[in-house]
């Protein structure tokens, strides 16, 4: 995905959360991922900034226009969608609808 590798450019290194990068459908169902996540179609990477801070990578992110944003503690699930954009907020630090 091209604008994680900008996103990292701005940031830094990052880690993928568990069950935050490719997901087959069985897996995508066991952990209650999104009925069509774009974990489905490797658009999507679920991340944690370690060189700054959350905020910063969150106003990095927004700045870079991903198309779809998840944003919980610590945690940031960032696509480049089609279609309409779409952002949440995880109610719960398992959650992974994104
Ligand atoms: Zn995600």
């Amino acid at each position: 995905m091209v604008l994680l590798e900008e996103f990292r450019r701005k940031v830094g290194p990052v880690t993928i959360v568990k069950g935050g990068g490719y997901r087959c459908e069985a897996y995508n169902k066991k952990i209650g991922g999104a009925e069509n996540s774009q974990h489905l179609y490797r658009q999507a990477a679920d991340v944690k900034a370690k060189r700054v801070p959350h905020w910063v990578a969150v106003m990095a992110a927004t700045f870079l226009k991903f198309r779809g944003m998840g944003f919980g503690k610590g945690k940031l699930h960032l696509d480049d969608r089609a279609g309409p954009m779409a952002w949440w907020v995880y109610q719960s630090k398992r959650e992974h609808i994104g």
